[in-house]
């Protein structure tokens, strides 16, 4: 209690002085003036004298002064200052890199920040602890870069494996693919088939499929060469594609052979959709590039056919592959379907 009384008699004293040198009563002056009061310093009371101008008063330029050195400073040196301010800015970073890590479960952070405070009030008046903190701020600031290559590291490895997977992504799409055409393979319309086939059956909804076959195509190859041959099928690959959309699965059956499946689609519309695609076809005018020389015209036959409820994809590619027989048959460069009387030949155009 007498503490308290004690205070508050030094603290209405510094209140008094601060008035008596026309100071204000902000935190700065009270503080500096409570000190005063107490008197403990000789050398304050002092400098606080010599301050004092003709007409009693001190400037306020002359306290802020007093202040920064008496209280701020506390006689700390420059060096143990800036170790303080290093010591605190590397806590921080620390403490960070501690939330950001996700290292934080048992509040590692808050702890770091609450030591850091105390070590470095205790470190302005004990030389033992600043050489202590020096110790640890050096320890601390290697770990943290330590961390940080190892972020870098984590960073670039993940790239790495990102690229990978890109890498991966792109040979399995690839290994779908017809290399010439880039059109989806044999291997992929056989997968697509049995999928499409399932869905027809569970979902009732149609599914058609067209067989196109090249006409007289070894003939073209015989005449104008295998590359001309090569770049007729990517056309009729292209023209083929510009005319699906949606579901549809466009693949390389084989050699000169395309199959077309159309899910969701009735056999009039396939046929529709096949005599376009045997128009446009038919309706390019192909040279030779070097020579100029006119190919003639490139023409296909094509057989279309209905998925039935007791197919199975083999099923339904024989009875597709029977009707563009059958257009061959009848003289190339048409489309033939189901609904048309055609006798199965046992002959397969499988490549
Ligand atoms: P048809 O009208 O009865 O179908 O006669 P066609 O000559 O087209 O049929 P055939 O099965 O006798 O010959 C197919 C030809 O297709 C043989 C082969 O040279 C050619 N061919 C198959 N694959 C390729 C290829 O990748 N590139 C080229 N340029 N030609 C191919
Ligand atoms: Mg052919
Ligand atoms: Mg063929």
């Amino acid at each position: 209690m007498a503490d308290v009384e004690n205070s508050h008699k030094i603290a209405e004293q510094a209140l008094a002085a601060l008035k008596a040198v026309k100071l204000a009563a902000i935190p700065k002056n009270i503080e500096l003036w409570f000190l005063v009061a107490e008197g403990r310093s000789p050398a304050l009371v002092r400098d606080v004298q010599r301050l004092v101008q003709p007409d009693g008063s001190i400037l306020q330029s002359d306290a802020d002064a007093l202040y920064d050195a008496h209280i701020v400073r506390q006689g700390l040196s420059r060096d143990v200052i800036d170790l303080i301010q290093r010591f605190e800015d590397e806590m921080i970073k620390i403490s960070e890199a501690v939330e950001t890590s996700g290292a934080n479960a048992s509040g590692a952070s808050e702890k770091l920040r609450f030591l850091s405070a105390e070590l470095k009030r205790s470190a302005a008046d004990n030389p033992a602890i600043s050489a202590l903190m020096d110790g640890v701020l050096s320890v601390a600031k290697s770990v943290r870069e330590a961390n940080e290559r190892l972020e870098q590291q984590l960073s670039k490895s993940s790239n790495e494996v990102e690229t990978l997977r890109r890498n991966i992504e792109n040979i399995q799409q690839e290994a779908m693919l017809d290399p010439l055409t880039g059109v989806k393979n044999r291997k992929t319309f056989d997968l697509e088939m049995g999928r499409l086939v399932r869905d027809s059956k569970e979902t009732g909804e149609p599914l058609a499929l067209i067989m196109a076959d090249v006409d007289h195509f070894k003939k073209f190859n015989d005449k104008w060469g295998h590359q001309t041959g090569d770049h007729v099928l990517r056309l009729v690959a292209d023209v083929m594609n510009a005319n699906i959309k949606g579901q549809d699965v466009l693949a390389r059956y084989g050699g000169e052979e395309f199959g077309i499946i159309l899910p969701g689609t009735s056999l009039a519309n396939a046929v529709m959709l096949a005599n376009r695609i045997r128009a446009a076809v038919e309706s390019r005018r192909l040279k030779k590039r070097r020579t100029d020389e006119d190919l003639g015209l490139i023409t296909l036959s094509m057989g279309a056919a209905l998925l039935r409820w007791d197919d199975t994809s083999e099923t339904l590619i024989e009875r597709a592959d029977t009707c563009l027989y059958a257009a061959k048959r009848a003289g190339r460069n048409r489309v033939i379907d189901e609904s048309e009387d055609v006798a199965p030949t046992g002959e397969s155009t499988a490549a």
